[in-house]
């Protein structure tokens, strides 16, 4: 099994437990690294099947999440109406890569996600 593909069976398996973590920053986690800010590849590559305000049957795969700025950051980082899905996945080497742009980061992190959601059923 590759290393991407590692990942992305970890990630699945995390993702069926819906085991909480956090998304888009916190530094201090899975000696993984931070999230790179404007990256935004994980609020619109996943679906989400929770409520998001101004999206209250969640999000198809694919589609960005309407809390997320044009700048590619939460809008609503910190409020208790963040889906708690949210948090259930910290930025690491694996998902979001190691690149040298944000950009590429983005690239990286969506082939990721987008292959999750295949291997998970929910794209
Ligand atoms: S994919 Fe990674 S770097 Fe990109 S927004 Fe999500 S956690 Fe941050
Ligand atoms: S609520 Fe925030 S963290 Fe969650 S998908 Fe939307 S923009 Fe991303």
């Amino acid at each position: 099994m590759s290393r991407e593909n590692s990942v992305v069976t970890s990630l699945a398996g995390r993702r069926k437990k819906n085991v909480t973590s956090d998304m888009q920053t916190d530094p201090t986690v899975h000696a993984l690294m931070q999230c790179r800010g404007g990256c935004g590849a994980c609020c619109i590559a996943p679906s989400i099947s929770s409520a998001i305000p101004g999206m209250p049957g969640g999000k198809p795969a694919g589609v960005r999440c309407i809390q997320l700025t044009v700048d590619n950051r939460c809008a609503i980082f910190g409020d208790p109406r963040r889906p708690p899905v949210c948090s259930s996945l910290r930025a690491n080497i694996e998902m979001c890569g190691n690149e040298a742009s944000v950009d590429a980061t983005r690239v990286h992190a969506m082939r990721v996600l987008v292959e999750l959601e295949r291997r998970t059923g929910h794209g």
